[in-house]
Formats: C-alpha cells, sequence, structure tokens
C-alpha cells in the first residue's frame, strides 16, 4: 500500500471544492482565503442541523455524528456528518442546504466517505444519500465504479496541484455566480481567456500608435 506524507491526504471536502473549480480549492488550501456568502452560511447551517435532522429522520437505525474517518488506500481524510448503520452496514448521508438538486461535486464528497467507512467497518459501502434540508428529500447515490475512480482522480489531481504550489488560473463563467470566493478571485480580471484578450488588445494599440508615428 502506497505510505502517504501527512500533506497528501485529501480531505473529503476538498473533492467537492476542487472538482466544483480547482481555483477555489487553490484559493481555500493553498492560500487560506475564505469569503463567507449566503452559501457558506447555509451550508454550515446545514452541517449544526445535521444532528438534530438524523435524530428526527431515521430513529429505526443506529445513528453516528461528526465520525472521524480516513482510507490508507485512497489518501483520504475527513469527517462524516451522519453515518446510519443499516444491520451493521454503514450508510453515509451529507447534509446539504438547499432543494433537491444533482451535483457531481456533492457525490464525489459522498463516495470518498463511503471509501473510508469500507476501510475502517470492512464492509462494502455501496450506497449513501444526499439529504437536501429545505426540501426534505433524500436523494440516494450509488457507489459506482465510475464514481469510485473519479474520486481517485480527482484526489490525485489535488496531490499534484498542492505539490505544484500553483493557484489554478481562473475560469470566468456561470460556477462564478455562486462562488463565496468571487471578491477574492476577481475571476473577471484573472480569466486565463480575458488576460490573453487584455494583451491582445494592448498589442494592437502598441502597434497603431508605432504606425501612426
Ligand atoms: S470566482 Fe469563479 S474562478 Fe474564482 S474560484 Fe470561484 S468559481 Fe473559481
Amino acid at each position: 500500500m502506497r505510505e502517504w506524507d501527512e500533506l497528501d491526504l485529501v480531505p473529503l471536502s476538498a473533492l467537492q471544492h476542487y472538482s466544483y473549480c480547482p481555483r477555489q480549492y487553490g484559493l481555500i488550501y493553498l492560500e487560506q482565503v475564505w469569503d463567507e456568502n449566503i452559501y457558506t452560511m447555509k451550508g454550515r447551517w446545514a452541517h449544526e442541523r445535521a444532528d438534530e435532522e438524523a435524530d428526527k429522520l431515521r430513529e429505526d437505525v443506529q445513528i453516528l455524528t461528526a465520525l472521524p474517518v480516513g482510507s490508507d488506500l485512497y489518501g483520504l481524510v475527513g469527517k462524516c456528518d451522519v453515518v446510519e448503520l443499516h444491520n451493521g452496514i454503514p450508510y453515509p448521508v451529507e447534509y446539504k442546504h438547499g432543494r433537491l438538486k444533482s451535483s457531481i461535486h456533492d457525490e464525489l464528497q459522498l463516495c470518498g466517505q463511503a471509501l473510508c467507512l469500507e476501510e475502517m467497518f470492512g464492509v462494502p459501502v455501496v450506497r449513501g444519500v444526499v439529504y437536501h434540508i429545505s426540501s426534505k428529500h433524500r436523494r440516494e447515490v450509488e457507489f459506482t465504479p465510475e464514481l469510485r475512480r473519479q474520486v481517485w482522480e480527482v484526489a490525485e489531481e489535488i496531490r499534484e496541484l498542492n505539490a505544484s504550489g500553483v493557484l489554478p488560473q481562473a475560469v470566468y463563467d456561470a460556477r462564478c455566480t455562486d462562488c463565496s470566493l468571487q471578491e477574492s478571485c476577481m475571476p473577471e480580471v484573472t480569466d486565463g481567456h480575458l488576460s490573453q484578450d487584455w494583451a491582445d488588445w494592448s498589442e494592437a494599440k502598441r502597434a497603431l500608435a508605432v504606425d501612426g508615428s
């Protein structure tokens, strides 16, 4: 089994941040930037509500909350909001604010939890749930070989980024609208394509000035 340096252990929440936007991951984990917005506040509130909601919703199963987990195989560390035990089989439940919506970023984080739980409990963990607090909807996620492979790939990309220490360039698109780090990131000016446009424009202007002299 691969030996992990402490810095190579990938936090479960990093899977979510990196898959959403590598620059968002870089700002948080390489540059320690964290800005609050309505989404981060709602997210924090969702995690704080996890214990209470878990008690209300699943009184018929044994529940573990705020469980520290890790995987030697995948090099992951983190904490599970809620783990339901169904006849001794762990079933991770990740609490998210908002209404029902599919998100590969949440699924990667949840699958990362499952991979940790498999190692810790020594049993296959084949599905879990993203619980959407606003709509009180449990969205079941199956941990397919493809999803597991994606967790590994994202974790490896994160380790490569950590080793390089280079903050990824911004890509100014629809994701930026909901991003809490927009103010610190300034994607309007740090986007690689826009920067190139700016450079091209400056070059054209300089050429015009030379021709006109
Ligand atoms: S503002 Fe956009 S580019 Fe910047 S970190 Fe957020 S999502 Fe990524």
